[in-house]
């Protein structure tokens, strides 16, 4: 039995019901939300498009399973603290992963109603039900604390996959402290990811439930400069460590030019605007002016267009993003790339830097740029870009950002013991997330590389379990 009032029929003519969002020409000048979230109608109208799939496929496409048919069920009954519980049973960030889950690659993209290329819009209602809960799981009465186990663990950053590990390790009854080296908690979710696609506030909400529940945030803390991680375990007196310290060491293209002045990197263009509010006048960390700049960003995945739209609300007149790959290609967000187009932002495909020009002062004030062509796959499953000869072009420019991918961070090398790839990425069980070293787990981007916050959130709770199984055995 489910809580649907419609037959099969009924529910498959009604069409995915599209995200309210700002007007693009309105948007592009303030820093606020673009998504305005699902009414409780347009919701309700939308979950009674689902057909309580059997073998839920949509689930299986999910990287954490959430229980996508009894969530949606939940909301038909007017359950809504029933449906946020089905989610967090398995995803402790709903409204997070209901913004920048890439739902196409994911969930949606195994929803039976897809085949015809309307997918249940599972993400929307996600987001519905995390923001419409927000404040009665506020105010609901914490359940009864765990047993205390006399075990201390530290988590070495704040982002995704420590706050998951750190909300499962706390439930099992351990001491937790998440180490942050910034001066605010949720790692990209609040440094690199920009507010108009995901609110501070979200992040800060989550972050308030873990610390309700007893987790300790200590910020300002670099783990390898400030304290070791054999400090930790000798001096601390910790038993356990978890390191999810992502992958936040931006990758250069390494071509002439590139230390002009006006060439930034995406970690520091979005860092100092997110975090630091650079754009305000009485900002003590200011960035170059963008008003009626022309701004090229390279790359194109999430980070480039946040990297291109943030240079839009910043007051540029043009933006191009530049890929050597074709649209097909693009690793981000499918509604991130059709947001940026309805911004202006303007694509050239399949085209790749040679060099930044100067003006003869150390500005910037070019890029010359030569003309690609797709060839076999290569080791990314992508097709290769090969380049066309005596095809280049200039583009004058004044600013540049640079967003094609991180490598992790080196701080963390010096520890003995633990192992890292040739990628800098670290070396760890693929079962139990363990490192090398005793007593020290890992996992997220610091582990496979950029990724997403999902399956940076699955592996956080994949080593809380392992972290409990080891503390337990000591
Ligand atoms: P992070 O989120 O990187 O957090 C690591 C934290 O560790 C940071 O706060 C860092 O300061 C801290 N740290 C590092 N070293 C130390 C140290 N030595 N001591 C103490 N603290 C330390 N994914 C999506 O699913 N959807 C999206 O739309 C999306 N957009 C993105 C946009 C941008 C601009 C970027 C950069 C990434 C985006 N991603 C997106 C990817 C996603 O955010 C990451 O995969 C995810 O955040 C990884 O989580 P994590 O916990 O491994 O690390
Ligand atoms: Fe889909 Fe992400 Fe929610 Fe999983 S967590 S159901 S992938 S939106
Ligand atoms: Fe509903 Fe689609 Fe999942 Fe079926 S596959 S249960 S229609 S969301």
């Amino acid at each position: 039995m489910t809580n649907n009032p419609l037959p099969l029929k009924d529910r498959m003519q009604i069409q995915r019901h599209t995200m309210p969002a700002q007007a693009p020409q309105k948007r592009v000048s303030n820093f606020n939300e673009v998504n305005q979230g699902f009414s409780s109608e347009l919701a309700r109208e939308e979950a009674q498009r689902c057909l309580q799939c059997k073998d839920a496929p949509c689930s299986q496409g999910c990287p954490v399973h959430v229980h996508i048919p009894d969530f949606i069920d939940q909301i038909l009954a007017g359950n809504m603290l029933g449906a946020a519980d089905a989610i967090l049973q398995d995803n402790l960030l709903p409204a997070v992963c209901g913004r920048v889950c890439p739902q196409e690659k994911f969930c949606e993209s195994r929803c039976v109603l897809g085949k015809k290329g309307n997918p249940v819009a599972i993400g929307s209602l996600e987001r519905f039900t995390a923001d419409s809960t927000a404040a009665d799981r506020a105010a609901r009465p914490q359940g009864e604390k765990p047993a205390p186990t006399g075990k201390k663990v530290a988590l070495i950053g704040s982002g995704p996959s420590s706050l998951a590990c750190a909300g499962d390790l706390i439930r099992f009854g351990h001491e937790v402290t998440v180490y942050e080296a910034l001066h605010a908690f949720g790692g990209v979710l609040i440094y690199g990811i920009p507010e108009f696609r995901l609110p501070k506030s979200i992040v800060a909400y989550e972050v308030d439930v873990l610390r309700r529940l007893g987790v300790k945030f200590e910020k300002n803390v670099v783990i390898g400069k400030t304290l070791t991680i054999n400090e930790l375990f000798d001096e601390q007196g910790y038993d356990a460590v978890f390191i999810g310290a992502g992958a936040g060491l931006p990758n250069f293209l390494g071509i002439p030019g590139e230390e002009l002045i006006g060439i930034y990197s995406s970690n520091e263009l979005l860092t100092r605007v997110n975090l630091m509010k650079a754009y305000q006048d009485q900002s003590v960390t200011p960035i170059f002016n963008f008003k009626d700049k022309v701004v090229a960003v390279f790359g194109a995945g999430n980070t480039a267009l946040d990297s291109a739209r943030t240079s839009l609300r910043l007051g540029a007149k043009e933006v191009h993003i530049i890929y050597r790959r074709s649209e097909e290609e693009m690793p981000a967000r499918h509604e991130e790339v059709e947001h940026a187009k309805e911004e202006g932002v303007k694509f050239t495909f399949l085209a790749a830097p040679l060099e930044f020009l100067d003006n003869g002062e150390g500005w910037l004030k070019g890029v010359r740029l030569q003309r690609m062509e797709l060839g076999e796959p290569d080791a990314s499953g992508r097709r290769r870009p090969l380049p066309i000869e005596g095809s280049e072009f200039t583009l004058d420019l004044d600013l540049t950002v640079i967003a094609i991918g991180n490598g992790s961070n080196p701080l963390l090398r010096d520890t003995p013991e633990l192992q890292f790839t040739r990628r800098g990425t670290l070396e760890v069980n693929p079962e139990s997330l363990q490192t090398d070293k005793a007593g020290v787990f890992a996992g997220g981007d610091i582990v496979t590389g950029g990724a997403t916050v999902i399956s940076a959130m699955g592996a956080g709770r994949q080593a809380a379990q392992s972290i409990n199984d080891y503390l337990s055995q000591l």
